[in-house]
């Protein structure tokens, strides 16, 4: 049916169509590992803030606080999978959390969502923004993938007895209560 010269040709169309493939999911791949990386270091900032001035950043003002502060750039609070241009931003804090970093140690932190900026919310905010959910910041430290299935698995509020377990993580809380 196929010829030699059909055969050449459709080794590579299928060589072309597997590379491609491969691109993309190293993209994916790098994609989801930047977004953690910069969650982890938005926890390492947060972190430091608090230490300096004994509380969270507003969470109506938290990006501008935080560029303020570290001089950060407009884009960091961006996930790399957004392809939004402009000054936007698509990570949350959570807007139930204390000024103070206090609570269970699996409390949400920061999450992700729509695009915006000086984001705040809950629940109802969250977004799969990448493939079959996104990562969640956790208050002792941890970043993980959530997958959108276990979303409503999610702690938002500090309704647990449990306390931030900073022996862990490594975080080093000034003025936490013990
Ligand atoms: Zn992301």
């Amino acid at each position: 049916m196929f010829n030699n010269k059909h055969k050449k040709y459709i080794s590579i169309a299928i060589f072309v169509l597997l590379f491609v493939g491969m691109i993309y999911a190293v993209k994916v791949y790098l994609n989801r590992l930047d977004c953690s990386l910069r969650l982890q270091s938005l926890c390492s900032l947060m972190l430091v803030y608090h230490n300096e001035y004994n509380e969270l950043p507003n969470h109506e003002r938290w990006y501008d606080l935080l560029i303020c502060e570290f001089a950060l750039q407009d884009d960091f609070f961006k996930c790399p999978s957004c392809q939004k241009k402009g000054k936007i931003g698509t990570y949350f804090i959570n807007k139930h959390l204390n000024s103070k970093w206090d609570g269970p140690g699996d409390l949400v932190f920061l999450f992700e969502g729509e695009f915006g900026w000086n984001q705040y919310g809950d629940a109802n905010d969250i977004l799969p923004l990448h493939s079959g959910g996104s990562h969640v910041l956790f208050l002792n430290g941890n970043v993980e993938f959530i997958k959108q299935e276990d979303f409503d698995k999610l702690i938002w509020t500090s309704s647990s007895n449990k306390t931030v377990d900073n022996e862990t993580t490594g975080i080093n809380i000034k003025g936490q209560s013990q």
